[in-house]
């Protein structure tokens, strides 16, 4: 096992920094971060990135999907990857530094000529966030075998599909199941990524090992009642849509907050109609967002808010319909994997603290294929998705060299028996 001196450490970090910087430069406008999928920014950014695996003394080519590739040669592979696709107005280490800090740690081991007993193919994925095109993932998905077809039909807000995007960017859609790994050629899938969430930072620690990503559920609820007028309807005669939303609201904060962290759940979008400020509102619907690592905590609640707010609209004479628009299912990391992360995080002298990713990352697609596992970096004030996103050069230099432990750890049949 190599032992990183401090200066290593130092040095991994500055220079997974100037890497950062140097791709948040590509963006599509000048005074923020916007690079979309298959966009002329996505092919810099891919550029780029070729150039460093290149650099690095690795194999480079590119899928169907426009995702990057560098190999170190192996017969069955270790996979690192990320994204280089943004949000719009991103911050810069959201994606980018997972697919540094896998060309780093693949250069560790080509400068050393040191031969590993597995290949590394380390991921560039460009469809992470979703931001252009009404679905996520697709890179990935196409990756592990799961891309859906149909989603070749999505379009963008220019009204441009995914099939003519792909084609713009000098892909085939026809060529996109050639991109999808042999079963038992992907021995596992490794992310590192900023956490994106105030634990690590509140607990001291630089590095986190992922339990798992969790999963989520959207209800969707409308609330019917009588539009009136606002100054002449008594009170006690109003069937008030927007007060049975608020009541709902709150029970949904209250049953959340009884979990004691386990589940948490948010109302972040309301509409209501008519809308006016002196008139009664007679229709309003709300999107619960209900995340857990647990599924049946996340069950449970969801149940415990239908039942309670169908006792509210009855009392209050609203109608009410509840739909589940979205169940995305917990995605657990592997228990080998997380312990060779926090085997190496603390041979770097760094207490691995265990946490959950309440946001959702291509490991999510990868699980589909073979087991996955995250490495998650304090990042300042949990601020991410926003320019003021940051993590510290020597956070970054601590995550590469416990990538690096990783891979000197990893072995690849602790894993087939699954
Ligand atoms: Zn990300």
């Amino acid at each position: 096992m190599a032992a990183f001196s401090e200066s290593e450490i130092d040095d991994f970090g500055a220079r997974a920094e100037a890497m950062v910087n140097a791709l948040a430069k590509i963006s599509a406008e000048p005074n923020r971060l916007v690079r979309l999928f298959l966009s002329p920014e996505h092919r810099r950014a891919a550029d780029q990135v070729a150039a460093w695996m290149r650099d690095a003394g690795l194999d480079v080519s590119e899928d169907a999907l426009g995702t990057v590739r560098g190999r170190l040669d192996g017969e069955k592979r270790l996979l690192i990857g990320s994204h280089i696709d943004t949000v719009i107005d991103a911050g810069k280490y959201d994606g980018p530094f997972g697919v540094i800090a896998g060309i780093l740690a693949a250069e560790h081991f080509v400068r050393a000529k040191r031969r590993l007993p597995f290949g590394i193919d380390v991921l560039a994925f460009g469809d992470e966030e979703g931001s252009r095109f009404p679905a996520t993932l697709a890179s990935s998905s196409a990756c592990a075998g799961v891309f859906r077809s149909e989603n070749l039909r999505l379009a963008d807000r220019n009204g441009v599909t995914l099939a003519d995007a792909l084609q713009a960017y000098g892909k085939s859609p026809d060529e996109i199941p050639t991109a999808a790994y042999q079963r038992g050629e992907a021995a596992a899938y490794v992310e590192v990524h900023i956490e994106q969430g105030p634990v690590l930072e509140t607990r001291s620690q630089p590095l986190g090992v992922v339990t798992a990503i969790i999963g989520q559920t959207y209800l969707n609820m409308e609330f019917l009642g009588e539009a009136g007028h606002a100054g002449t309807v008594p009170m006690l005669l109003r069937r008030d849509a927007l007060a049975g939303a608020a009541e709902a609201m709150l029970l949904g904060e209250k049953l959340a907050r009884e979990t004691k962290g386990e589940v948490v759940a948010t109302v972040g979008r309301m509409a209501v109609a008519p809308g006016a400020a002196n008139v009664i509102p007679a229709n309003v619907v709300v999107v619960f967002d209900i995340r857990s690592g647990p599924e049946a905590a996340r069950a449970k609640l969801a149940d415990a808010l239908k039942a309670g707010v169908r006792e509210i609209a009855d009392r209050r004479h609203l109608g009410l319909t509840i739909t589940s628009t979205r169940e995305v299912g917990t995605t657990p990391c592997h228990p080998h994997i997380q312990d060779a992360l926090a085997d190496a995080v603390r041979a770097l002298g760094v207490e691995p603290l265990r946490l959950g990713s309440g946001a959702g990352h291509d490991g999510q697609a990868m699980a589909k294929l073979c087991p996955i596992g995250m490495l998650f970096v304090r990042c300042r004030g949990g601020i991410s998705h926003n320019p003021m996103e940051y993590a510290s050069p020597r956070d970054l230099g601590l995550a590469v060299a416990a990538l690096i432990g990783f891979i000197e750890r990893f072995e690849p049949a602790s894993l087939t028996a699954r």
